[in-house]
C-alpha cells in the first residue's frame, strides 16, 4: 500500500501532528500550529445489534444490506465494530454468526467487523434485568454452545456478556477467559458474592453499566454498585441522553474513572434510519419520534438509535468531559477492554491507521471529513 499523510490536531494529546501511514501507522511528526481538523484513532463499538435499517439479528440479513450498514457508521467515525448477537433460540443466534462472519469476508468494508459480541442468552431472567430479550430463551451458562458460536463465525466472538447469578457462570467465566473471549456482566440481578466471584473467575467488563437493570432497586448494596467499585470491571455505557440520566452518568464516570469507561452504542435496526417499525431479532421494535426504540407498543427500550460520533459530542454535552477523554471513550479504551491488537495507543507508530478526521460544530457535533481504516479511505 503506498504511504499516504494527514495533518491535524490529536484529540487526544492537542498537539499538531502529520501523520504518514500505509496500513499501520508509520510516523507521527509535530506539524505548524493551525486551525487543522482534529484526528482521532477510527470510533471502536463493542456493541451493535443493527444499524441503517439493518437487522444482525436476522440470520438472513443479505451481504449488500450489512456491507451499506458498514458505509453508514464509517459516516459516523466507527472504523471498528463488534456487531452484536442477543437471546435468542439456539439455532438462530448460531446462525446469525456464521452470516456475519460470511459477510465480513466477502463485502468491502467487512474487515471492520473485528469479532462478535454474543449478548446473552446466560443472563437474567427477571423483569426489567433482562430488558428487551426473550424470556424464552434464557437459558443457562453453556460451554457447548459457546463451542457452536466459535465454529459458525471463525472463532471470532470476542465478548460474552452473562449473568453471574447463574451457579455455572464462574466456570464458563474461566473457560471462556482461558479462549481469550471477555466475559463481560451484563443484564443481572446478581448478587455482591455473585459479582465478586465473577470477577475472579476473569470477568473484566461491565455490559451497558447502568441499563438492563430493575426498575426499582434495593438502595445499596446492589448490582449496580458493586461494579462500579470493582476496579477490575472496565464498563460500557449508551450515552444517547435517554439511557443514562446525566447525574448517573457523571458520578459512574467519576466513580469507574474515564480510563476504565467507554461509550458503546448499543444501536439497534432503526439506528440512522427514519422513525418507524423494524425488527430486531424476532421481535418487532419501534423507533420514535424523540429518538427511542422501543418494543413495538410498549416502553421498555430495545437497544438505541446512537452512533459514535454523537456519543462523543453527547459525552461532552451530557457528562462535562473533555473532547480528549470523550475520544478515549471511543477509542483507546474499548479497544484495551476488547484487546483490539494494535489500537490501544492512539494516534502513535505502528498502531493501525484506522484514522477520523473531523471538526467540532458550534453545538458540539462532531462534523466528519474522512475516515481511513487500515490505511484505506472509506470516507
Ligand atoms: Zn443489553
Amino acid at each position: 500500500m503506498e504511504q499516504q499523510k494527514c495533518s491535524g490536531r490529536d484529540a487526544i494529546t492537542g498537539q499538531a501532528i502529520t501523520v504518514t501511514f500505509d496500513s499501520r501507522i508509520r510516523s507521527v511528526a509535530p506539524a505548524a500550529e493551525g486551525d487543522g481538523p482534529w484526528l482521532a484513532p477510527g470510533f471502536i463499538d463493542l456493541q451493535v445489534n443493527g444499524f441503517a435499517g439493518v437487522d444482525y439479528n436476522d440470520p438472513s440479513a443479505a451481504h449488500d444490506a450489512i456491507a451499506r450498514s458498514l458505509r453508514a457508521q464509517f459516516a459516523r467515525g466507527t472504523a471498528r465494530l463488534l456487531p452484536t448477537v442477543i437471546t435468542g433460540p439456539k439455532d438462530a443466534m448460531a446462525a446469525c454468526l456464521r452470516n456475519l462472519a460470511a459477510a465480513r469476508a466477502a463485502v468491502p468494508g467487512g474487515g471492520a467487523i473485528e469479532g462478535f459480541h454474543v449478548e446473552g442468552p446466560h443472563i437474567s431472567p427477571e423483569d426489567g434485568a433482562r430488558g428487551a430479550h426473550p424470556l424464552a430463551s434464557v437459558r443457562p451458562p453453556d460451554f457447548d454452545e459457546f463451542r457452536g458460536w466459535q465454529d459458525a463465525c471463525g472463532g471470532l466472538v470476542r465478548i460474552v456478556t452473562l449473568s453471574p447469578e447463574w451457579p455455572g457462570a464462574p466456570k464458563y467465566i474461566e473457560r471462556i477467559t482461558a479462549e481469550g473471549v471477555v466475559a463481560s456482566i451484563g443484564h443481572t440481578s446478581a448478587g455482591a458474592e455473585q459479582i465478586a466471584d465473577a470477577v475472579k473467575a476473569g470477568a473484566t467488563l461491565s455490559t451497558h453499566l447502568g441499563n438492563g437493570a430493575h426498575q426499582m432497586l434495593r438502595r445499596h448494596p446492589n448490582y449496580i454498585w458493586e461494579q462500579l467499585a470493582e476496579d477490575r470491571l472496565s464498563a460500557g455505557f449508551i450515552v444517547d441522553g435517554i439511557h443514562l440520566g446525566g447525574a448517573f452518568l457523571k458520578s459512574a464516570l467519576r466513580a469507574k474513572g474515564i480510563a476504565r469507561s467507554l461509550l458503546v452504542t448499543d444501536a439497534s435496526t432503526p439506528a440512522g434510519a427514519a422513525p418507524g417499525r423494524y425488527m430486531l431479532g424476532e421481535q418487532p421494535v419501534d423507533l420514535t419520534p424523540e429518538g427511542r426504540v422501543v418494543l413495538a407498543g410498549t416502553d421498555r427500550l430495545a437497544g438505541s438509535a446512537l452512533d459514535m460520533a454523537a456519543g462523543v459530542a453527547n459525552l461532552m454535552r451530557l457528562a462535562g468531559l473533555t473532547l480528549a477523554d470523550a475520544v478515549r471513550m471511543a477509542t483507546v479504551n474499548p479497544a484495551s477492554a476488547a484487546r483490539i491488537e494494535g489500537r490501544a495507543r492512539g494516534i502513535a507508530e505502528g498502531e493501525r491507521a484506522d484514522l477520523v478526521e473531523f471538526r467540532c460544530a458550534p453545538l458540539g457535533a462532531l462534523e466528519i471529513s474522512g475516515v481511513w481504516i487500515a490505511g484505506e479511505r472509506v470516507v
